[in-house]
């Protein structure tokens, strides 16, 4: 079975590009039928926080991304990860290594001024016939994993192709600190092992961290998964995306207004694409999606179609579940919807004007209260006569038999007749008069949903 994983570290929220990477890796587990799980990295107990592995939570839940097992926690696996530990000792793949931090530091500053590459120098690694420096007293080692001298680790990425390494450029790198921690690679690789991951997605950031992850699972006798390096996403300007610079966290999106299904639908189009299809739902992204198809290369996001998209996912979106959003936005403007028409239907006529749920508030504003406009518009379209045209036109909408669009709408041709008016003159003072703004759908379907009563009161207030 198809089994994937993702592995944020909990050390602020969940960004888009980490949004991204779980979504292509929900994404291929739901087409293959397969298991996901939500492994929480938390063993930087330093950056780790249980505010952040919330706000990851919180953000996995907000887009919709369901797992089938976890979260998993590295911090709760400690014993597993020494256990793996010392298989790697006994097996004569890992070593004590009692070089102290000043022993390294002065290797590094001489390799520095040498213009080499600072790296261990492999004193501590055992050979056939080397002879070990005395092992000094009151040093606790640390465990550093035996990297082939020679050779290539190299795999074929399902979304890069071929890498490969040269193993004389990987380091013995530590795998268990002074006091006995593991690693950051080491968790990885023992996770990925005992969750049995097939397809390991991630941030293509992780690329270095793949050969030295493969040779520990070789040494181990582990299976080795598929790896798919995803490309970075990058602002608008060919940035690598920051917290400062750009809005990045989900949570952000949800107050902006943003559908989670439109953040999805985005992120989907960030790197990967089925032809010209911009507007998709996820069941058909997870029909759609294959890792081959993903562009090996950097994606910038474009914030215009982003919001295209969002528009084009409020309108489809279902009325009642836009109501519900769109309530609390009206009420911290101090709007009372329970007075007036009921908000579904003021969304059913207002919703493709907007492009997000925040505007899409302001487009519902008027009907429970009318704006205050500004005064240039006044003057533009209340000049005149016109407020005292308002007020006959208010006499023919109060005689009206039956309350609704299409009568209203009978009103508009007579009226101007009478008044030798064009459509115009009617349209816009009234739609300032009863709304306080002229940017409103067509004006006999406002008029309808607003209400006789108040509808009269305005225009005669
Ligand atoms: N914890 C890593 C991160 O947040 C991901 C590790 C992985 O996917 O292998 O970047």
């Amino acid at each position: 079975m198809i089994r994937t994983r993702f592995a944020p570290s909990p050390t602020g929220y969940l960004h888009i590009g980490g949004a991204r990477t779980a979504l292509f890796s929900w994404a291929f587990a739901r087409k293959n039928k397969g298991s996901f799980v939500l492994r929480i990295e938390d063993t930087d107990l330093e950056r780790s926080t249980p505010e952040s592995v919330k706000a990851i939570l919180d953000g996995m839940h907000w887009v919709g991304l369901d797992y089938d097992e976890g979260p998993f926690y590295q911090t709760q696996r400690f014993d597993r990860y020494k256990e793996a530990i010392q298989q790697l000792l006994d097996s004569g793949h890992a070593y004590y290594c009692y070089m102290s931090r000043e022993e390294l530091d002065a290797l590094r500053a001489e390799q520095e001024e040498r213009g080499e590459k600072p790296r261990y120098d492999r004193r501590w690694r055992p050979e056939d016939g080397k002879v070990l420096p005395e092992a000094p007293a009151g040093v606790e080692p640390v465990v550093r994993f035996k990297t082939p001298l020679d050779g290539v680790t190299g795999w074929d990425d399902a979304v890069k192709g071929r890498i490969e390494f040269a193993n004389a450029e990987l380091d013995d790198l530590i795998i268990a600190r002074a006091d006995g921690s593991p690693t950051y690679n080491f968790c990885v690789v023992i996770d990925d092992w005992d969750m049995n991951i097939t397809h390991v997605i991630r941030g293509d950031d992780h690329v270095n961290n793949t050969p030295r992850q493969i040779n520990i699972l070789k040494a181990l006798g582990a299976p080795l998964p598929v790896y798919g390096h995803l490309p970075m996403i990058l602002n608008e300007n060919g940035q690598k995306m920051s917290k400062r610079r750009d809005a990045v966290s989900v949570v952000d999106y949800a107050e902006r207004g943003i559908l989670p299904e439109a953040l999805l639908n985005y992120l989907a189009r960030l790197g990967w694409g089925h032809g010209d299809d911009e507007f998709f739902s996820m069941e058909q992204f997870v029909e759609w999606f294959t890792l081959e198809a993903v562009s090996p290369s950097a994606s910038r996001f474009n914030h215009e179609k982003f919001l295209w998209l969002n528009a084009q996912h409020i309108k489809a979106a279902d009325n009642a579940r836009l109501a519900g959003l769109v309530a609390p936005r009206l009420a911290a403007s101090g709007l009372d919807t329970a007075k007036g028409p009921a908000l579904e239907d003021v969304i059913a006529l207002v919703k493709d004007r907007a492009q997000d749920l925040n505007v899409l508030a302001d487009e519902c504003h008027y009907f429970y209260q009318k704006l205050a406009a500004a005064q240039s518009d006044l003057d533009k379209h209340l000049a005149g006569d016109a407020l005292a045209r308002m007020a006959r036109f208010a006499e023919r909408l109060e005689a009206l038999a039956e309350w609704n669009a299409e009568a209203i709408h009978a009103l508009f041709k007579p009226f101007c007749a009478d008044e030798g008016i064009k459509m115009g003159q009617l349209g816009m003072p009234l739609r300032m008069i009863v709304c306080g703004t002229t940017q409103t759908p067509s004006v006999d379907a406002v008029l309808a949903l607003i209400g006789r009563d108040e509808v009269l009161r305005r225009l005669r207030g």
